[in-house]
């Protein structure tokens, strides 16, 4: 087994998620099969507890695992199937050395970082080898270098490369070049100093991947080369993308990122094929069609908060051969506006899923917007759960309809706690989570799109809609297409009477890839497409 350790420096938010997950789109293409996993240096256990300002998004697996939003990236871009094993924070590290601990298997020894911390990070990489055995693991290291917390983790893929050789494991440092106006210049001193930092630890980089604004001189990769220590050819240029995040693997590999990989690792394939990337990318950069839509939600000057959301519209764009504008809008504009002010002119409407009261309002009359006006609706979570207290309260005239999240002692809880939810007193990781079976109704449209009657979809949420309410729904013309398969939970809404309203409890957007759009994505961009060119669906 081969082993890839991508570690970043200089400032966060490089882009060293969609590095490795590009690398991994490159290496698979080659036949080389690869997993790719996330190392966090901070304490939480995992990320489901923090807020999107803190995190971004909370991704989802099918295992329930709430996750780091780069192993989106790594599913989005490979084939990789992903577990709770692929994603390791210090919190789970020093839980499971505690763990040990208090049961006595350290009897005698004094606990320290090096070597049961740095043991236990160790274990985790082989873990994943023999889960998934893989040809190469790609271990990306969160954070930044020089991050006191993130020593424990550099220390740990030191000694594991020291292990197991280093034709076995390489390291790939991505690291940023500033262009400084004034001067006119791009500089490679914090990259000299980041290198600096690492060899420090130990850990002399192969690959210098180099993201920048303008191109990299000769003179400048020559010099990175020479102060940093790695050959010049292994000085990778990586410019911010134009279009799309999708253009990175194609970038990457016109740089010979995957042939300098193969080399050192000593893989003997064969060059990657990416024709069907290519086709994805053009269908980016130059559709065919073009509609405007918008994202009503509440984390909206936050581009990571709806990272899947965002990624799986692109998707559902690919799919349609039109290119699709985001117009983000803030909930909370709805409410001081009104929602025929900032959503007028839109093809299309989706609510994404949400906690908290912040904006709720703004979600519902977004909702009623969309049901009035006919304009294609999709609701994810938060969205299927607002599209039915807004029909309770518009349609069914049940005033002061709520969920019971909002408003405890409202009249008409349409949404209320999910039984298994009700002696749930711990926050972390509590939610019912994860890909859970779904049955769609014959002649729905959700069965039409998915093409199937089973599917399954993964979850997070606490509240479910309340069966109570469903005849009153269902007379007054909401369709619920979807549900668990013993027919308790509401999976899927739709309305009969409408060219696209179409609302799920569970969360499409985890599952999209460029290369496989998810088919509520691929449903809504069609019905936004018709909408606006005024075609009879
Ligand atoms: N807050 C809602 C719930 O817990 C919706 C969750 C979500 O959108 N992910 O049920």
């Amino acid at each position: 087994m081969k082993y890839i350790f991508v570690t970043g420096g200089v400032v966060s938010s490089l882009g060293k998620g969609l590095t490795a997950a590009a690398l991994g789109t490159l290496l698979e293409n080659r036949g080389v099969k690869v997993t790719l996993q996330k190392f966090d240096p901070y304490l939480n256990v995992d990320p489901g507890t923090m807020s999107p300002y803190q995190h971004g998004e909370v991704y989802v697996l099918n295992d329930g695992a709430e996750t780091d939003l780069d192993l989106g990236h790594y599913e989005r871009f490979t084939n990789t199937k992903l577990t709770r094993f692929n994603n390791l924070t210090s919190g789970q590290v020093y839980q499971t050395v505690l763990d040990k601990e208090r049961r006595g298997d350290y009897l005698g020894k004094t606990v320290q970082v090096i070597p049961h911390v740095t043991d236990e990070i160790q274990n985790r990489i082989h873990q994943i080898g023999e889960l998934t055995k893989p040809d190469v693991i790609i271990t990306e290291i969160g954070g930044t270098t020089g991050d006191i917390e993130g020593l424990p983790f550099l220390e740990a893929i030191r000694e594991f490369a020291l292990d197991v050789g280093y034709t076995n494991a390489i390291f790939v440092h991505v690291t940023f070049v500033p262009f400084i106006k004034a001067a006119g210049e791009l500089k490679s001193k914090p990259t000299q100093q980041s290198v600096a930092k690492l060899r420090e630890i130990g850990i002399a980089p192969h690959i210098l991947v180099c993201r920048c604004e303008q191109s990299l001189t000769k003179e400048l990769r020559q010099k990175i080369s020479l102060f940093c220590n790695v050959p010049f050819e292994a000085v990778i240029e990586e410019k911010d993308v134009e279009h799309s995040i999708y253009e990175v693997p194609l970038m990457l590999q016109r740089e010979r990122l995957d042939d300098l990989v193969c080399r050192l690792l000593h893989l003997d394939v064969p060059p990657a094929n990416m024709s069907h990337w290519q086709d994805i990318i053009r269908k980016l950069i130059a559709p065919q069609h073009r509609v405007r839509i918008g994202v009503v939600g509440k984390y909206i000057g936050l581009n990571d908060a709806y990272k899947s959301v965002y990624e799986a519209i692109s998707h559902g764009g690919i799919a349609n051969d039109c290119g699709v504008e985001i117009e983000k809008v803030e909930a909370e504009e709805i409410e001081k506006y009104g929602a025929e002010k900032i959503l007028k002119g839109l093809a299309g409407i989706l609510v994404p899923g949400g906690f908290g009261e912040r904006g709720i309002e703004g979600k519902v009359q977004a909702a009623q917007f969309a049901r009035e006006r006919k304009i294609p609706y999709l609701g994810l979570c938060l969205g299927m759960q607002v599209a039915s207290i807004e029909f309770a309260r518009h349609v069914l005239k049940l005033e002061g309809a709520h969920s019971t999240e909002f408003d405890p002692n409202t009249p008409h809880p349409v949404i209320a706690l999910l039984d298994e939810q009700k002696k749930v007193t711990q926050k972390g990781g509590t939610m019912r989570l994860g890909a859970q079976p779904c049955q769609l109704i014959v002649g729905s449209k959700a069965a039409h799109l998915f093409g199937a009657f089973v599917i399954n979809e993964r979850h997070r949420h606490r509240y479910e809609f309340n069966n109570a309410y469903r005849e009153q729904f269902e007379q007054a013309g909401l369709k619920f297409s979807g549900t668990s398969p013993d027919g308790k939970l509401v999976e899927v809404i739709e309305l009969k009477d409408h060219p696209f309203f179409m609302a799920s409890q569970f969360h499409p957007e985890f599952q999209s890839k460029p290369s496989a759009p998810h088919p509520l994505f691929k449903g809504f961009i069609a019905a936004c497409h018709q909408y606006i060119h005024h075609k009879p669906l």
